[in-house]
């Protein structure tokens, strides 16, 4: 259908967690933003004095408020039952049009001019009555509905084009509270759903139930709490602190989980400080995983299509951002999958595809920069269910999309190992001597502390755009660290650049250096590293703890004021020079003293 040029159609993708929406600028599709926010939180509420706000305002208050704030209505969208909101009871379709609403305001301030069309995205499995119920609250919001399209054919849109893109591909859409697996053919610009499975009681909620019960237990065992569990404040706050610590732990081995005063035992407050792995994550994960995985054979069998037979899979949604999501995948389907466009966005950006395509334009597919081979390193570990010394352990995965940065952790193969050698690979093979070796950086002066060998080493890899690989190792005791950078990563990958490669590898500072595994063998070489780098929770929390600080200064009694000014001050040099462990223990100081101040 192609239509004049002022009658703007938009794309919408209206999600049972969050809502965003796409306009179309120079033949591609772009989300508009509010604030600096692309994501409407598809929450609704009435405020204390009654008026109705929308998103983040209204996710905000749905703790304390729950009896005027509606979460989730889609999913009793076309069921027929009454949402029950402050004094009122409304449709499901007249509280999903007021999130359309503020969706249709942004279209609108972003176009300059008011939008009335709107290509709405659903789930595949939506049924007549459902999708029938979405163009209602779009026609309640003041929105005609022109096409209402498939959540998974969005997503395969904005990868494809359209209009020029074939083949069969696997959409794994993992977000808040929902998972859904499709299996879709694209020929020619038309999108075909052939089969689609999954779980609408399953999603990122779950993950950090997960994380939630980690710290409860933690509270009880550890701090030897009664009651936590009943205590409805202290549960919301653990809920946000779980979501925190899981989004961390996409990009980091470990997070610290710090909060104050979670209950008063014996008369003294009690504080939690605790530390999860993203391997305890990651194994409590795995059942869910496994749910999800059950799933997409399900899709794959009624499709009638086998794994090798999948041209692309497809990350969608927020939660695909969990490493341990893409390596299952990979090992189940042989392939690595693409989660390039921003998996919280593309089912808008495909929606806005095709919104450009209903007026008549020619789109492109949403490009972004990505990384066409994995980045890692080698340590000793299996192959082929073998013990062997060069297994490649993958840190930037092959699609991941540029700039990069992934954490992971390592350790020395003996207490007393004073060095190391961070190898540098690139290439798809589990044996590490099959990939190019592109760099080699010496770690000496290891395990001078006691017990140092047991926290381990985080090697980190940060690829930018320009193909810069940045290389960090770090021992996590000392918070000794050495650096180095590989230029121009991505453009080599023959053996005869090898040479060249190690020529270009270039020290920026601290103790690395180009050496050989003998080298590391007789741990010779390295020069004490000058600072350390501060982890970004151990950032957050101070900056949290200063600002606290700043606002009791002028109230706090004279003799606690000195203190803190002294404690502020050394807090922050400790940041700027990045010793991390001297900046948690003063942070810790002055909590101590904000606690009586505040
Ligand atoms: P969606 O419904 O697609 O917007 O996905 C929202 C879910 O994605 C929430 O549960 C978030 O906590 C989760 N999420 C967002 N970013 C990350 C991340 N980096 N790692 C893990 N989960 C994430």
């Amino acid at each position: 259908m192609a239509v004049s040029g002022d009658d703007t159609i938009i794309g919408i993708d209206l999600g049972t967690t969050n809502s965003e929406v796409a306009i179309i600028t120079g033949g591609k599709p772009t989300i508009v933003e509010d604030r600096g926010e692309a994501v409407l939180p598809s929450c609704v509420g009435l405020d204390d004095r009654g008026a109705v706000i929308v998103g983040r305002q209204a996710r905000n208050q749905a703790e304390a408020a729950p009896e005027r704030t509606v979460l989730s209505v889609k999913r009793l969208m076309g069921s027929g039952t009454r949402v029950r909101m402050g004094d009122g009871d409304y449709a499901p379709q007249e509280i999903s049009a007021f999130i359309l609403k503020a969706l249709k305001e942004r279209a609108d301030r972003a176009v300059g001019r008011e939008v009335r069309k709107a290509v709405i995205t659903v789930p595949a499995y939506f049924t007549d009555v459902q999708r029938q119920a979405t163009r209602e609250a779009g026609e309640i919001a003041g929105l005609t509905v022109v096409r209402i399209i498939n959540e998974p054919t969005a997503a395969a849109l904005s990868y494809e084009s359209g209009s020029t893109g074939r083949g069969t591909l696997l959409v794994y859409d993992l977000g808040g509270g929902t998972f859904d697996v499709s299996v879709v053919r694209v020929e020619e610009g038309v999108v075909e759903v052939l089969a689609t499975a999954g779980d609408n009681r399953l999603g990122g909620d779950d993950f950090d139930a997960l994380i939630v019960e980690r710290l409860n237990a933690h509270i009880e065992k550890e701090l030897g709490v009664e009651g936590a569990r009943g205590d409805r404040l202290l549960q919301a706050r653990l809920r946000r602190a779980a979501e925190r610590a899981k989004i961390d732990l996409s990009d980091q081995p470990w997070v610290r989980v710090e909060e104050d005063h979670v209950a008063t035992v014996d008369g003294a407050p009690a504080h939690l400080a605790c530390e999860l792995s993203r391997t305890e994550f990651e194994s409590d994960l795995e059942p869910l995983l496994d749910r999800s995985l059950r799933a997409v054979t399900t899709a794959l069998q009624d499709a009638a299509v086998r794994p090798s037979e999948l041209d692309r899979v497809l990350l969608v949604g927020g939660s695909t951002r969990i490493p341990r999501i893409a390596a299952v995948l990979a090992e189940r389907l042989g392939q690595e999958p693409h989660g390039e466009v921003d998996p919280d966005l593309c089912v808008a950006l495909g929606a806005g595809v095709q919104a450009g395509i209903e007026m008549g334009r020619d789109m492109q597919a949403v490009l972004v920069d990505i990384t066409p081979y994995t980045f890692g390193t080698s340590a000793a570990g299996e192959l082929y269910g073998m013990p062997y010394a060069h297994q490649f352990f993958p840190l930037i995965r092959r699609n991941s999309k540029l700039p990069a940065t992934r954490t992971e952790v390592f350790f020395t193969m003996f207490e007393d190992q004073e060095a190391v050698d961070v190898k540098v690979y690139q290439g798809e093979d589990p044996d590490a001597l099959k990939n190019v070796e592109i760099g080699t950086f010496l770690f000496s002066g290891l395990n001078q502390q006691r017990d140092a060998h047991r926290q381990g080493l985080l090697f980190t890899y940060s690829l930018d755009l320009d193909g810069l690989l940045h290389v960090r190792a770090r021992e996590r005791a000392t918070g000794r660290e050495i650096r180095g950078v590989v230029e121009n990563a991505i453009g080599r990958s023959t053996g005869e650049a090898l040479g060249a490669a190690r020529e270009r590898v270039s020290t920026l500072w601290g103790g690395a250096r180009g050496g050989e595994a003998g080298d590391a063998a007789a741990g010779r070489g390295g020069e004490p590293a000058p600072a350390s780098a501060v982890p970004p929770d151990v950032v957050r929390g101070a900056e949290e703890t200063l600002a606290r600080a700043e606002r009791a200064l002028d109230a706090a009694p004279a003799e606690d004021r000195e203190e803190m000014i002294n404690l502020m001050e050394d807090l922050r040099g400790a940041l700027k020079e990045g010793r991390a462990g001297q900046a948690s223990e003063l942070r810790r100081n002055l909590d101590e003293i904000l606690f009586y101040v505040e």
